[in-house]
C-alpha cells in the first residue's frame, strides 16, 4: 500500500491548487489538510489531499444549497442574493423576487396565499 502512495511536498500542493505556500502550510496548521511531518519537513499523501478535495466539494454544495431562491428555484453563489425570506416556512427568497415580484413566500405558499385571495 505504501509503494502505491504519492507524496507531496507543500510546494508540489501550493502548484497544484494555485494558491501560495503559505496558505497551504496554514491548512496543514489548522488540520484541513492531513500532513505527515518528516523530519523538518511535511508530507502530504495523494489520499490526503483527495480527502481535502471531498471536503472543499461538499462545502460548496451546501453554500450553493442554502442560497437557492425558494420562489423561482435559481440558485446564487453569495447569500448577498438573499434579499428576504417566505413569511410561513421562513426558506430564502432573491433579490428578483423581492424586488421585482414583491415576493413575501415561497413557491408552495405563494399559492396557497393565491387560493385564500380567491376564495
Ligand atoms: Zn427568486
Ligand atoms: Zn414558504
Amino acid at each position: 500500500m505504501i509503494e502505491n502512495t504519492k507524496f507531496y511536498s507543500l510546494e508540489e500542493i501550493a502548484n497544484k491548487l494555485g494558491i501560495a505556500y503559505q496558505s497551504v502550510y496554514k491548512l496543514v496548521r489548522t488540520g484541513e489538510l492531513e500532513a505527515l511531518r518528516v523530519g523538518r519537513v511535511y508530507r502530504v499523501t495523494d489520499h490526503d489531499l483527495e480527502t481535502y478535495f471531498q471536503r472543499q466539494r461538499e462545502l460548496v454544495k451546501k453554500e450553493v444549497a442554502a442560497v437557492t431562491c425558494s420562489l423561482c428555484g435559481k440558485s446564487y453563489f453569495s447569500s448577498l442574493s438573499i434579499a428576504g425570506q417566505c413569511k410561513v416556512c421562513g426558506l430564502p427568497l432573491c433579490r428578483n423576487c423581492v424586488e421585482l415580484k414583491n415576493a413575501q413566500y415561497c413557491e408552495i405558499h405563494a399559492e396557497n396565499q393565491d387560493q385564500k385571495r380567491k376564495s
